[in-house]
């Protein structure tokens, strides 16, 4: 195991990653803007380094400035979180050739996954089922892409290779809309992400997203832990995460779970990922690979009682999987809920001093977040400002613990989404499971 880690993150994922480090004796480096003194991961990290101001630009994705604070401190390795430049192969490339580890996938994995077209060529290769068209760049020929969409069938989506976030995408419903639609696309996907590659796929209406947590070794080995259901969403960003996914059956999480651990197999993934899919009518379609530790990653501790962000460390520093499939156990329910900074109906960030904090409590109620009374929330970045995660033996149990945990805890001087989340806690179609993708927006009376 490593002696000392740096921690290139901030926030409540910083302070989880401590969290693991002292469980395994591992020393800590808190890397921090200067906005950022007062977290509480800096107070408690063994040593920090100030690497910029406060834009992120400076600091969090300033590779030369955290690399020479692994340097200074005289770290092992680098673990990046999520977000920032977790899944930026150019930084795991030049943290692997500056003599530190990576704890994360290899760099070409991670530009392998990034890329649309060439996650999905590999995902097609491994056996996973992708959403429908081949995956194939579009040429400039209008009549094979007009014949293409018509075999695909309308809508389709046009999609930038490059893009990301949710942006550089297209939904045509119609055929006159095509062409336009494609020259559109590829123009802004080469001034947003200086490649205009775009493909062609089936447009899916009303998906649920589903995705599977994997795990992978150095030695050739991949689990999987199950699967999350994350179809609460507010434009393309998840509120509320649960594990297991209302409705899967023990066939179809052990059968795409090992297809998603074969993948990994195949492709000679290393560490903590997740394979993201949109699920229709009983079927799975691959969307892409997150190469990171996830948000929403507690809810599938929560169910099996396995520690992620210790694995990954494990992983990293060389060791085999700690367990085995079989080994895999899932127990109850779990449901996240997240925690922002913003105003509940006009959703604008809302950062400033909290007077306040109270967490909640109880059995099955764990609370990651960075937050104290006194704390001062900055404006500079996400407005997320931790999680709340329930586990129950049933799902209703989980949703009940829920509530009485929303409604104790206190969060005084900003404005929160504990009210949305309440909300969404009491609504019927989400105490019923199972809604798709869309049905936060349309229930918030937002069209996407
Ligand atoms: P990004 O990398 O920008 O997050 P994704 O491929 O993960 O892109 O897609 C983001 C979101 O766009 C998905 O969660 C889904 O809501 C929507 N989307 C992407 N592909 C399709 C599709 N083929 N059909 C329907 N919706 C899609």
């Amino acid at each position: 195991m490593f002696d000392k880690i740096v921690i290139a993150n901030r926030g409540e994922i910083a302070l989880r990653i401590l969290r693991a480090c002292r469980e395994l004796g591992v020393k800590t480096v808190a890397v921090h803007s200067t906005a950022d003194r007062d977290l509480k991961h800096v107070r408690l990290a063994d040593e920090s380094v100030c690497i910029g101001p406060a834009s992120s630009m400076e600091s969090y994705l300033n590779i030369p400035a955290i690399i020479s604070a692994a340097e200074v401190t005289d770290a092992e390795a680098i673990h990046p979180g999520y977000g920032f430049l977790s899944e930026n192969a150019d930084f795991a490339e030049k943290v692997h050739q500056s003599g530190f580890v990576f704890i994360g996938p290899r760099a070409d994995t991670i530009r392998m996954m990034g890329d649309k077209i060439s996650a999905k060529k590999a995902m097609q290769a491994a056996g996973i089922p992708c959403v429908p068209g081949n995956g194939n760049p579009l040429g400039d020929d209008g009549e094979a892409n007009l014949k293409m969409a018509e075999e695909i069938g309308y809508p389709v989506i046009i999609k930038a290779s490059g893009g990301g976030g949710g942006r550089g995408m297209r939904t045509v419903h119609t055929e006159a809309a095509l062409l336009n639609s494609i020259a559109m696309t590829k123009a802004e996907a080469g001034a947003a992400f200086g490649n205009d590659t775009v493909y062609m796929e089936k447009f899916l209406e009303d998906p649920r997203h589903i995705e599977f947590q994997v795990l992978a070794d150095s030695h050739g080995n991949a689990i999987h832990l199950g699967e999350r259901d994350c179809s609460m969403q507010r434009r393309h960003q998840k509120v509320v995460e649960e594990a297991p996914a209302p409705g899967i059956t023990a066939e179809q999480r052990n059968r795409m779970g090992e297809l998603c651990a074969k993948a990994c197999r195949d492709i000679g993934y290393l560490g903590a990922g997740t394979f993201e899919f949109l699920y229709e009518k009983g079927e799975f379609f691959f969307i892409e690979m997150n190469t990171r530790v996830q948000v929403e990653h507690p809810v599938t501790e929560m169910i099996t009682g396995f520690d992620i962000v210790k694995e990954q460390l494990r992983i990293a520093s060389g060791e085999r999987l700690s367990i085995t499939q079989e080994q895999v156990t899932f127990t109850g329910h779990a449901i996240e809920c997240r925690l922002n900074a913003e105003d509940p109906r006009t959703f604008m960030p809302c950062p400033g001093v909290i007077d306040q904090f109270h967490m909640p409590g109880g059995p099955g109620i764990r609370c990651e977040t960075h937050i104290y009374n006194g704390y001062k929330v900055p404006p500079y970045y996400d407005s997320m400002i931790g999680k709340l995660i329930a586990h129950g033996e049933t799902r209703d149990n989980a949703i009940a613990r829920m509530r009485t945990a929303l409604h104790e805890m206190v969060i005084d001087g900003i404005k929160t989404n504990i009210p949305l989340q309440t909300d969404i806690m009491h609504d019927a179609a989400f105490c019923a499971g199972g809604q798709n993708i869309h049905y936060l927006e349309k229930k918030l009376g937002i069209s996407s």
